[in-house]
């Protein structure tokens, strides 16, 4: 059996479609532009990357881009500033403090500091304590991408045995929240768990989130099941470049899974979309309309 392959870049990019789709209505109807600020701290290179990303697709999806770059000795003091000025700005619906921030700054304060409606992030408590509640929340954007990408192969995932390996607030924990609001039976590994292949063997839906290079190997999938690899692990090759490797051993799997995301290509690809998402929904709530159509 060979797994049918997820396309995250086909899947994002329909989904981004459909946002830009949703930023026309609301431009002509209610006059209103989604804004999202992002604000990168240093010059860390792979940030960079994934800022410049987040404000070509935000402006492409018709949005407001707000970029705000700042020394990596910034004071705690000026970026918390920096977040309180944001947090009254009007123009802005979604605020992102690209992580991971220099060491001398304080991140939980920073994330705290952010208005819970702008955390386009989903990383303030108040969001992560809603979502653990099963109340309406602004979730974290990659496991918002991993529920998107298991539903374009399952239709629902009620009752399905979900496996996430890894417990981060980033992707872990918020993905088992959404996992059961879906109705699925959830089972969270980490460092510490025992016997990893045996609780991957009996799960439909099995969630790799933990950075460590194709650590789930072929044989500890169950025949049939969803695999969605979150990992985004840099391996050197002979040539002296690097390659991208997934925490799933990608050969291995595709014999034995029935669907499964590649890396690079797959969850990677949701992460920005779903931002956008995100950026889109808080708009229509600060501004008392009712939820997007994405
Ligand atoms: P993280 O904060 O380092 O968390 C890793 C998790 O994996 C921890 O819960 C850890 O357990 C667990 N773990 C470590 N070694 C393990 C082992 N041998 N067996 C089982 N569990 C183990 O990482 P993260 O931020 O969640 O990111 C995870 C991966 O996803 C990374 O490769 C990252 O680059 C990637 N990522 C991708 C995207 C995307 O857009 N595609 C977004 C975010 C992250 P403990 O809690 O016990 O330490």
């Amino acid at each position: 059996m060979t797994a049918r392959i997820i396309d995250g870049k086909a899947i994002a990019a329909e989904l981004r479609a459909r946002v830009s789709d949703e930023v026309v209505r609301l431009k002509r109807d209610n006059g209103l532009t989604p804004g999202l600020a992002v604000v990168l701290v240093g010059n860390d290179p792979a940030s960079e990357v994934y800022v410049r990303s987040k404000h070509t697709q935000t402006q492409s999806a018709g949005m407001a881009s707000f970029e705000h770059r700042l020394p990596a000795n910034v004071s705690q003091d000026d970026l918390l500033k920096l977040i309180a000025s944001l947090n009254n700005d009007p123009a802005v619906h979604g605020i992102l403090v690209q992580l991971p921030l220099p060491k001398s700054l304080n991140t939980e304060a920073v994330i705290n500091t952010i208005d819970p409606a702008k955390d386009v992030d989903g990383l303030h408590p108040n969001n992560a304590g809603r979502l653990a509640g099963g109340l309406t929340a602004l979730s974290p954007c990659t496991p918002l991408g991993c529920i998107i990408l298991t539903k374009s192969v399952h239709a629902s995932l009620e009752g399905m045995n979900a496996i996430v390996i890894g417990r981060s607030n980033l992707v872990g924990r918020p993905l088992v929240q959404l996992l059961l609001n879906e109705n699925a039976t959830v089972t969270i590994a980490h460092s510490r768990s025992r016997d990893l292949p045996r609780l991957c063997a009996r799960a439909d839906l099995v969630y790799a989130a933990v950075g460590r290079p194709e650590m789930v190997r072929g044989d500890w999938i169950k025949p049939g099941a969803t695999v969605i690899d979150v990992g985004i692990n840099r391996l050197p090759r002979a040539d002296g470049k690097t390659r991208l490797v997934g925490d799933v051993a990608f050969a291995e799997a595709l014999e034995v899974a029935g669907a499964i995301t590649p890396v690079p290509g797959g969850v990677g690809q949701m992460t920005v979309a779903c931002l956008l998402v995100n950026t889109l929904r808080a708009a229509c709530a600060i501004a008392g309309l009712p939820k997007p159509m994405v």
